[in-house]
């Protein structure tokens, strides 16, 4: 793993405005630049009730070397300034591969719509960001946990250090399951390795097997970081949101209490083997990994003790795999206990406890706060996909146009801009 070696925790930053937007919390000055581990995940193997759905025709993973390391942008030549203003955080859903099985009028084709890009409106997405001087970073360096003098533990936000004229950029990316729905509209299958890389593989409108780096959100932007490395702070990616019901990244790596055969055991375990190698390169190569719930599952409306055991079954299912994790996703962008802007209510407490520590919801705009009763960061997602890029093209101009990237194989669901 990467060292960032570039990253500091300054007390000094107090004094310069450590606003990580207009209603975000100040570091005290004589915040002490202790960083502290999050809790580990629990490391528990998984119950013995495992079931893997039936599962397409996949050709085996083959066997390949370890993608060779990476030459992390910047180099020693970059001068760094600190930078203390707004870490832009937007996230995506998966892209659409193939526009005319997403787009085919069934039911799913609306809510595609409404939450996803294709691929073509990524591509031109990464490319506006990158020409507009975004760089990414490593959202786990954004803020640290520090004991002030009173051996309490809170969050700080750090200093970031970055190239002069860049601004910090968060990805993120819900969902990063190949659910089966996705299959059938026009999703990629799985994320597999070839030649020491990432590809993703799929069927196309034909049924035909593909191989690609061209169709996916996570390997298009490797390949665009490839090609662009100033786009990228110490190799950061972006942070891979997960949930457990249906496996995780294209894997049938999830339990199923109804069905306990040994036949289904030994499929999953067949799976579990298969993603570790994809989640270690993907370590590799600068992604990381939140959690999104076990069963995405509502915050707002679930009760605590749901919330403690789909947690727990995430840990045991997904945490278990892709190790420990201080990133917590709200599906729905639902917020635990009615909100956890104003208070702190006891499924916020129980999920900081078990070592979460930024809790990302979706808003109009990069919103965060560090809470000062407990050591916690609580932060919005801008959101890229088909209903901001037909009705809030002005909203985020700032990243791309809209009216640039709008793809026209989208159905006529109308825009707001002309
Ligand atoms: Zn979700």
């Amino acid at each position: 793993m990467l060292k960032r070696i570039l990253l500091c925790v300054l007390a000094l930053a107090a004094l310069m405005g450590l606003a990580s937007c207009r209603r975000a919390a100040v570091i005290p000055p004589d915040a002490p630049p202790v960083v502290i581990e999050p809790n580990p995940s629990p490391d528990g193997e998984t119950p013995n009730v495992p079931e893997t759905p039936e599962t397409p025709d996949v050709p085996e993973t083959p066997d390949v070397p370890a993608a060779p390391a990476p030459h992390p942008y910047p180099g020693p030549d970059v001068e760094l300034v600190p930078y203390n203003g707004v870490v832009e955080h937007l996230f995506f859903h998966p892209v659409v591969a193939y526009p005319e099985l997403a787009f085919d009028g069934d039911y799913k084709e609306k809510g595609i719509d409404d939450y996803m890009v294709t691929v073509s409106e990524y591509v031109k997405m990464l490319q506006s960001m990158y020409d507009k001087g975004y760089i990414l970073v490593d959202i786990n360096d954004v803020w640290s946990e520090v004991v002030d003098e009173n051996g309490k533990a809170k969050m700080v936000r750090n200093t970031l250090m970055i190239p002069e004229g860049k601004k910090p950029l968060v990805l993120s990316y819900d969902d990063v399951n190949y659910y089966d729905y996705m299959l059938k509209n026009g999703f990629t299958y799985k994320l597999v390795i070839q030649e020491g890389e990432l590809w993703s593989y799929g069927l196309d409108p034909k049924g035909n097997p593909v191989y690609s780096q061209d169709l996916d959100a996570v390997t298009i932007l490797d390949k665009f970081v490839r090609e662009h490395p100033d786009f990228s702070l110490n190799g950061a990616k972006g942070c891979l949101s997960i949930t457990g019901y249906e496996g995780i990244l294209g894997y049938r790596t999830h339990t199923d209490k109804n069905d306990t055969s040994e036949e289904a055991a030994k499929r999953r375990a067949q799976e579990i083997e298969a993603v570790k190698p994809i989640i270690q390169m993907l370590k590799d190569t600068g992604w990381t990994f939140g959690c999104h719930s076990w069963g995405h599952i509502n915050l707002s409306s679930s009760s605590t003790e749901k919330i403690k055991a789909d947690t727990e079954r995430w840990f045991d299912e997904v945490g278990s795999l892709v190790g420990p994790t201080k990133i917590y996703f709200y599906p729905f962008g639902a917020r635990p206990d009615g909100s956890d802007v104003n208070q702190t209510g006891p499924s916020f407490k129980y999920l900081q406890s078990v070592g979460f520590r930024v809790f990302a919801s979706v808003g109009i705009d990069s919103y965060s706060k560090i809470k000062s009763d407990i050591s916690a960061v609580i932060c919005d997602r801008m959101h890229a996909d088909g209903m901001t890029l037909r009705n809030q093209r002005d909203r985020y101009m700032k990243f791309y146009d809209a009216k640039e990237v709008f793809d026209q194989s989208r159905p006529d669901y109308g825009v707001s801009w002309s």
